[in-house]
């Protein structure tokens, strides 16, 4: 088969690569489509490591076959990958919360080949555990792959109240800033606002049509004014980092209104973790702050229902489609900041 390897880091060679066979238990995909994501981008760089030469983890495919044991997955039915596979056996894992396994979750693409490739294997335990999430036949397969990052903004803001939020501050215009944004206005919330530094971005997000209610260059405004001027003074509801600047963590609780939530959806870097924050503006204003790591099942379940409903439009966030060979070629564009990316994704 045809696949996308890393043989160094930067290197990438499109390249014959075996096609891999279903031992027990295992099933076979055909890759539909696989979308390319900020992390893979770290991964092919060599910023971050991770154990396969292929990745990939927002995927959709067909099952091709199925090994030995596997009775509930049948050839040709179509399905989402749900990326976190657990032990199965902690605490966590016992309440289906994989992702936040106490024995560390190992996932498609890290530890296991992923999507960037025309076949891949969902390991027994991935099976097991329910890691093929079907899809509706309406649903596109470019569409079926951002599954895995919407179910991943969706347990983010399982626990907050966007039901009653008034505003909603998203700091980053990336495809996970917007991807909370749609989750915030489908959940209820009146106002959302994205800021970004970058006009490029923010001049390509308005003409996508989503249903946002504010645009912000904050390299031009101020957020401290916006706040000020758009909540009479009171601070926003919900603040969601999706950029990795931790600066963003301490600005965005001194923009919260009293009880108002902060959610660090972006990693930070591994270096500089840290940031000092007044503690008695969380312990007198009664904030409350939530982290966000992968998602599960349920999530999955949830984002299929969002799109496939059509509650959620995911088609115009797909800015471009390259197929397997021109591999390379899209990850530069989606890794450049002018090209009008939002979602790339490749067909192999
Ligand atoms: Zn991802
Ligand atoms: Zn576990």
């Amino acid at each position: 088969m045809k696949a996308a390897v890393i043989k160094s880091p930067g290197d990438i060679m499109v390249e014959e690569y075996q096609k891999p066979v279903p031992g027990n238990g295992e099933v076979l995909l055909k890759v539909d489509a696989c979308a390319i994501c900020g992390t893979d981008q770290r991964v092919l760089k060599g910023e971050k490591h991770v154990d396969v030469p292929i990745v990939g983890h927002e995927i959709s495919g067909t099952v091709l076959e199925t090994g030995n044991g596997v009775s509930d997955i049948k050839k040709g039915e179509r399905y989402a990958v749900q990326t976190v596979i657990g032990c199965g056996t902690c605490p966590m894992c016992t309440i289906s919360r994989e992702n936040l396994c106490e024995n560390g979750f190992k996932a498609i693409g890290y530890q296991w080949n992923g999507g960037f490739a025309e076949y891949m294997i969902m390991p027994k335990e991935g099976v097991e555990q329910g890691c093929l999430i079907p899809v509706d036949d309406q649903m596109s397969d470019e569409e079926a792959t951002l599954l895995e990052p919407l179910s991943c903004c969706i347990n983010g803001m399982r626990i907050i109240p966007l039901e009653e939020a008034q505003t909603v501050l998203i700091f980053g215009g990336g495809i996970i800033g917007v991807l909370n944004g749609l989750v915030a206005k489908v959940r209820g919330a009146k106002s959302i606002c994205i800021m970004d530094v970058s006009q490029d971005r923010l001049d390509l997000l308005k003409k996508l049509d989503l249903p946002f209610n504010h645009f912000v260059n904050s390299a031009n405004i101020s957020p401290e004014v916006w706040v000020e001027e758009h909540t009479h003074g009171r601070g926003v509801d919900v603040v969601v980092v999706a950029a990795s600047v931790k600066a963003l963590v301490k600005q965005g609780m001194s923009l919260l209104a009293r009880d108002g939530h902060l959610s660090i959806f972006a990693g930070m870097p591994k270096s500089e973790p840290t940031e000092i924050v007044d503690l008695n503006m969380i312990h007198y204003s009664e904030f409350h702050i939530h982290g966000a790591n992968s998602s599960v099942k349920r999530d999955y379940i949830e984002a299929e229902q969002l799109i496939s409903s059509g509650l959620i439009n995911c088609s115009t966030l797909i800015t471009h489609v390259f197929s397997l060979d021109d591999f390379n070629q899209a990850v530069e564009v989606q890794g450049n900041p002018k090209s009008g990316a939002l979602k790339v994704i490749i067909k192999p």
